[in-house]
């Protein structure tokens, strides 16, 4: 059983409970990230619906993404906290804001997605794969960056079991659905 995240908005008004594991998470360079973010990017971690319990009221904004298909930001009403995100380019998932956890350090970023609309102020970490737009897998640096062996068996039980954010796998999934998903 992972451990449970708990987190909430700025005024208290929404809170939530994460008690299933944690698929993957990022960062994410996208323009409506960085626009919603209040900074370069937004941090996400995505985990099953399922698992996720939110109380108040929640305010949705939705647009479409890279995909086309809508995607759709919920925040706190009052204080305009961006609590989640959900889209049917995740089907059964919810993004998570990493920075409303109450224990940020809970968070671990996998990779930077959309890494290449970076502000020169928030650069991406060098210590993650830094994935470009609509480039198939390719960094920043022009590297093709593949999940290593372990992170394409990441349905299996042991990933599953994991609840170290540095053991997080990626989905049973390639890369291509997070370049368009513009979450
Ligand atoms: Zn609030
Ligand atoms: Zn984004």
């Amino acid at each position: 059983m992972a451990q449970a995240l708990t987190g909430g908005c700025l005024c208290g008004a929404v809170r939530y409970k994460v008690s299933g594991d944690q698929i993957f998470s990022g960062r994410c360079y996208c323009n409506d990230c960085r626009k919603t973010s209040g900074t370069g990017h937004n941090a996400v971690l995505a985990v099953a619906e399922q698992g996720v319990s939110i109380t108040g009221k929640l305010t949705d904004y939705t647009k479409p993404g890279g995909s086309g298909q809508p995607f759709t930001r919920r925040f706190c009403p009052t204080c305009g906290s961006r609590i989640a995100g959900v889209g049917p380019a995740l089907p059964g998932m919810v993004l998570i804001t990493a920075s409303t956890l109450d224990d940020p350090e809970k968070f671990v970023s996998q990779m930077s997605v959309f890494a290449s609309r970076a502000p020169s102020w928030d650069r991406p970490p060098a210590d993650t794969p830094a994935l470009g737009p609509m480039t198939g897998g390719r960094s920043a640096a022009g590297a093709v960056v593949q999940p290593r062996p372990a992170d394409r068996s990441a349905n299996n039980a042991n990933a599953r079991r994991s609840a170290r954010a540095a053991d997080f796998s990626m989905p049973d999934m390639e890369f291509s659905p997070l370049f368009w998903l513009e979450f």
